[in-house]
């Protein structure tokens, strides 16, 4: 949706989440320079930074920049969000309860940043970048789509609190942090509860898997 009818946004509208997601960059011997000159000269535009086919920004912009893969994707995450939110907020009311079979966004086309099992037992994809969540299948992995149920495995943290776990695919090697609604149900919403465990990400990153949008662990140590 976001490629059939993209938002217009003002660069200047994003500056003021944009520039400190450039200085904790510059902390995580990332070197924002270069993204910095392009967007004042206006040669990275907000769009760049809109998730594609398998990556977040543009392949372009990130060749530009110089910023690693992830690096593109958490500027993304971090500038865009109030403004993909404001701008898919009908949308998001539509999806909430319909059957969509993809594991990207139906609103923006971004991946999953964070899964919920509800009460009655079905698994909710939410979407970091515009703050959509969606229905999707437990037992398929929504970055490769594989239904063996032998590929997808659950990671738990040693002294693992009731209620979260990883759900990790063998296959791709994808991740998605999942909090079971059951149990916590006073939990926080799916960004809070998954900034909230970086502990899980570690278990999942010792064991190399990958998620697609980016934690901080992964920008401290960039072994793409
Ligand atoms: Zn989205
Ligand atoms: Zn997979």
């Amino acid at each position: 949706m976001l490629a059939a009818a993209p938002p217009s946004i003002a660069p200047d509208s994003l500056e003021a989440l944009l520039d400190p997601a450039l200085d904790v960059l510059a902390g995580f011997a990332e070197d924002p320079q270069e993204f910095a000159e392009a967007w004042d000269h206006g040669e990275i535009v907000p769009s760049a930074l809109f998730p594609e086919r398998g990556r977040i920004g543009t392949i372009e912009a990130q060749q530009r920049s110089q910023l690693s893969q992830n690096a593109l994707a958490f500027l993304a995450v971090v500038a865009l969000r109030p403004v993909l939110a404001a701008y898919f907020a009908e949308c998001r009311e539509h999806v909430a309860d319909s059957e969509w079979d993809l594991g990207i966004c139906p609103c923006c086309g971004g991946p999953p940043g964070f899964a919920d099992l509800l009460e009655d037992g079905r698994r909710q994809l939410a979407c970091h970048l515009c703050g959509t969540s969606w229905t999707f299948a437990r037992l398929v992995c929504p970055f490769c789509g594989t239904r063996t149920a032998a590929e997808l495995i659950r990671l738990m943290a040693e002294d693992a609190e009731e209620g979260y776990a990883v759900g990790a695919c063998r296959s791709c090697r994808g991740y998605v942090k999942e909090l079971d609604r059951r149990v916590r149900w006073n939990a926080g919403c799916g960004l809070v509860e998954d900034w909230g465990s970086p502990h899980l990400d570690l278990v999942a990153h010792r064991q190399e898997f990958w998620r697609p949008i980016p934690t901080l662990i992964q920008l401290a140590s960039p072994a793409e």
